[in-house]
């Protein structure tokens, strides 16, 4: 076999997770503290964020799609596993197969799951003022979960990340579902939520970004370790001269003779144009700001800074999700998932 060496790399920190999730815990008091893998781990790999979590005591996952949930058979030990986009028609036969649970979030689903008929528990998503998944508060309330055995009953804040009312809005009115709806457990706060206090936690929160470097509001910072480190190599280090200029549409011109690293880094690899501007990377202690437009599979940074750079060397790029959102536009979010299949990730 040829070994090819990965063009790029995702250092991933496994203390900086496993750190991430036990403040994240103690930050949920009395209520466990699980985690949201959807989308592959945020991009970063669902199956070993699964393997370090559950390492580190962490009982509960989340995935959004059956297809994520059967790509992390079989489960560690003790293990439980959620669905939370439910199961449509065309679902059923993965659900009946494997070890976990649906969450139901429609009338339908829930009529799906009872003619399924095999009394299996469930979970349940009550639409608290997202109205994007979930029965709706008046059908959970007048019915609609009749005779299910449910194991965790939820809701998803909207606007946690905020100064928001909603947020005290959908406290109450999940108060008040879980006076009426039986569950063994109850849950309503993602990362921001659990930053909101004790009152959002419940019997189990679902962190995700939180736990993979994202700092979801203020009362984060600090605590919230970097998680994922992605670098990419050099291909060549040149020469551009005062006054030529670097990339399509030639948007940066050099003021002075330059030494630029042209880097096999680019937008097919999550590292979007809107990067242009702020992005940045480091070799050592040595910064070294973007120059240029980002192309598919290339980016040029202005390496006169970082003399001892050349062909073959692994650069740095600044990667800190807050700030990094902050000045791209992009969201946390989309910094992570956006990540390629050319990154290899490699668990330090
Ligand atoms: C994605 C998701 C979470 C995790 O949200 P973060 O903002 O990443 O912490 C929690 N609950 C549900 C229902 C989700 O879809």
């Amino acid at each position: 076999m040829i070994d090819i060496a990965p063009p790029l790399r995702l250092r991933l920190d496994r203390d900086a997770l496993v750190a991430n999730w036990r403040w994240l815990a103690a930050a949920s008091g009395r209520a466990a503290c699980g985690a949201a893998i959807k989308a592959d781990g945020y991009g970063l790999g669902a199956r070993e964020m699964m393997r370090h979590l559950a390492a580190a005591g962490c009982r509960d996952f989340f995935v959004a799609t059956w297809a994520e949930a059967a790509a992390l058979m079989p489960l560690p030990a003790g293990v439980s596993l959620s669905v939370l986009h439910g199961v449509g028609a065309s679902d059923m036969v993965a659900a009946r197969l494997l070890p976990t649970r649906p969450v139901l979030n429609s009338v339908e689903q829930v009529a799906r799951w009872r003619e399924a008929g095999e009394g299996r528990p469930c979970d349940v998503m009550v639409d608290t003022g997202m109205s994007r998944l979930g029965l709706r508060v008046e059908e959970a309330l007048g019915g609609a979960l009749g005779g299910l055995t449910i194991e965790t009953l939820l809701s998803h804040l909207a606007s946690a990340d905020e100064e928001s009312v909603q947020n005290a809005r959908q406290l109450a009115a999940f108060r008040a579902l879980r006076e009426a709806i039986p569950a063994r457990r109850y849950s309503l706060s993602n990362s921001a939520g659990i930053c909101l206090g004790a009152d959002y936690a419940f019997d189990l929160t679902r962190p995700g970004i939180a736990l993979y470097g994202g700092t979801p509001r203020a009362e984060a910072a600090g605590h919230i370790r970097q998680v994922a480190f992605p670098e990419a190599r050099v291909l060549q280090v040149r020469t551009v001269r005062a006054g030529e200029s670097v990339g399509y549409g030639a948007t940066w011109t050099a003021p002075r003779d330059s030494r630029i690293a042209v880097v096999n880094l680019g937008y097919a690899d999550g590292y979007l144009r809107c990067h242009a501007g702020t992005g940045a990377a480091t070799f050592g202690a040595a910064a070294l700001p973007l120059v240029g437009r980002v192309s598919m599979d290339l980016t040029a940074f202005d390496a006169d800074d970082a003399g001892a750079v050349g062909e073959g060397d692994w650069l740095a790029l600044g990667y800190d999700l807050p700030a990094t959102a902050a000045a791209s536009g992009l969201s946390q979010y989309e910094l992570l998932t956006g990540l390629g299949r050319r990154f290899a990730r490699i668990w330090s």
